[in-house]
């Protein structure tokens, strides 16, 4: 038997027995957990707080036979008000969809929690429009990956911005109005060109750091959606929740 502690947000709660639940721990350290949370179903229970979705916590665990079981969940923080707004709340859904299918084993797990963490961060607050912490958390995630795009320059010539531009999503190439010209790809303004490479060129801790005009924040969902659906080959359930219009010459 096992016993360590370790923070972790939690991403994922069911049910089971008569008072107990099952938890999806995103850690710093040790990847996903999937634990028991003996009684946490209990309100009056100590682990009821803390087994909550969205929850972050130190958590204490006891490993044996590979199962794990929660015995202290001290609160660090809770996500929750963007409960009021439904595509807010349903983004954190999505996020949270994409940690569970994809979360590596063993690699820089660190980066995961700190993404979701200040992902839900900027949800909750009401600085940051929820499609523009939505386009940020899936480009990094696809950078970290190691799907990074290549938004330097035009593939093609070398220019390294005109007023409109397209993009490959499927190549993660960038392309000049010249050279793209008569591709299908769709076609970006360099606003949203210059946001898709803030957010991947930028150190982590000013990834969010920037604005767009609203009429631009659909166009840019709208890519890095399907960049990251395409990088990882999957399409998520929580998705089709999450309507937003193109503005009309973008469709
Ligand atoms: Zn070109």
């Amino acid at each position: 038997m096992e016993k360590f502690t370790v923070d972790g947000l939690v991403i994922r709660v069911s049910v089971t027995g008569e008072s107990d639940r099952i938890v999806w721990v995103l850690t710093r350290s040790r990847g996903l957990i999937r634990a028991f949370a003996k009684g946490a179903r209990g309100t009056k229970s100590k682990l009821h707080g803390g087994t909550s979705l969205f929850t972050y916590c130190d958590f204490s665990f006891y490993e044996k036979n590979n199962v794990y079981h929660v015995t202290e969940a001290v609160v660090k923080e809770v996500f929750f008000q963007f409960h009021d707004s439904f595509e807010k709340v349903t983004t954190a859904q999505y996020f949270c969809e994409v940690m569970l299918h994809n979360m590596p084993e063993s690699t820089n797990e660190a980066f995961y929690l700190r993404l979701m963490l200040n992902s839900l961060h900027f949800l909750c607050g009401d600085q940051k429009p929820w499609l523009l912490v939505k386009s940020v958390f899936e480009l990094r995630f696809a950078c970290e990956e190691g799907y990074m795009p290549s938004l330097v320059a035009c593939d093609e010539c070398g220019e390294f911005e005109t007023d409109r531009m397209y993009f490959d999503c499927r190549e993660g190439l960038l392309f000049c109005a010249r050279c793209g010209e008569h591709s299908s790809l769709p076609r970006i303004p360099l606003a949203v060109v210059s946001a898709m490479r803030h957010i991947v060129y930028s150190d982590f801790e000013r990834c969010f750091a920037f604005d767009l005009a609203p009429e631009c924040l659909p166009i840019l969902n709208r890519i890095t959606e399907h960049y990251l659906a395409q990088a990882l080959q999957q399409s998520f359930k929580t998705l089709a929740y999450l309507q937003y219009d193109l503005p009309e010459d973008a469709r």
